[in-house]
C-alpha cells in the first residue's frame, strides 16, 4: 500500500458481535475460537460495581482476526462499548497493539432522535471526513442510508452476524472496499 499512514481508511470495529459472536451456538466450530472470562468495565457496572463479586463475562475470540485485520492496511479504531478496556483485554488476546478507541461520552446507549444506532453519529464524527469501514452487528439500513447522505461514497457500513462473527467472506468485502483507496 502506498499511501501515507494519515491518509489510511480508517476502520471502526466493533468486539461484542463481529470478534465475540455472543449469538453463537454452542458446540463444535471449525474456527478458532477460544472463551475467556472477563470482567470488563461496563459489565461490573450492571453487576452491583465490585469487581471481585461480579460474574465473569465469556467473551470468546478468534486470534486468527487479529493479524486478518492488521492485514487490511487500514487504520484501526475501537468503536465499541469496551473503549479503552478492549486495548487492555481484547487487543493483547488478537495480537493487535494499542489501538485509539472512540470515547462514546454521553452517546453510550442514548437513544438516537432519528432513531438510528446510538454509536451512528459518534461514528460519522469521529472520522472527521475521512474514509471509513464501520464493522458492527447492530447497523441497519437506516444507518447505512443516514451515512451515505452525509459522508458520500467512501464510507462502508458491514454488518457482521452475532451468531457467527468476522468470516472469510466479511474480510473479501472490507478487503474489496480497501483496494479502493
Ligand atoms: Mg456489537
Amino acid at each position: 500500500m502506498t499511501a501515507s499512514r494519515s491518509r489510511r481508511p480508517l476502520l471502526l470495529l466493533d468486539v461484542d458481535g463481529p470478534l465475540n459472536p455472543f449469538g453463537r451456538q454452542p458446540g463444535p466450530c471449525a474456527e478458532r475460537y477460544a472463551s475467556h472470562m472477563l470482567r470488563p468495565r461496563n459489565w461490573v457496572e450492571r453487576h452491583g460495581g465490585v469487581i471481585e463479586e461480579a460474574p465473569a463475562l465469556r467473551v470468546d475470540l478468534n486470534p486468527a482476526h487479529g493479524p486478518a485485520l492488521t492485514a487490511l492496511g487500514c487504520e484501526l479504531v475501537w468503536a465499541t462499548t469496551w473503549m479503552d478496556q478492549a486495548n487492555a483485554m481484547i487487543g493483547p488476546v488478537l495480537g493487535l497493539p494499542r489501538l485509539p478507541f472512540i470515547d462514546w461520552g454521553d452517546a453510550l446507549f442514548s437513544p438516537d432522535p432519528a432513531g438510528l444506532h446510538w454509536k451512528t453519529r459518534a461514528v460519522v464524527a469521529y472520522a472527521a471526513g475521512r474514509p471509513f469501514a464501520w464493522i458492527d452487528d447492530e447497523i441497519e439500513a437506516s444507518d447505512r442510508d443516514w451515512v451515505a447522505a452525509e459522508c458520500g461514497p467512501s464510507v462502508l457500513l458491514h454488518a457482521v452476524s452475532d451468531e457467527v462473527g468476522l468470516t472469510d467472506d466479511d474480510f473479501t468485502v472490507i478487503q474489496a472496499w480497501v483496494q479502493e483507496f
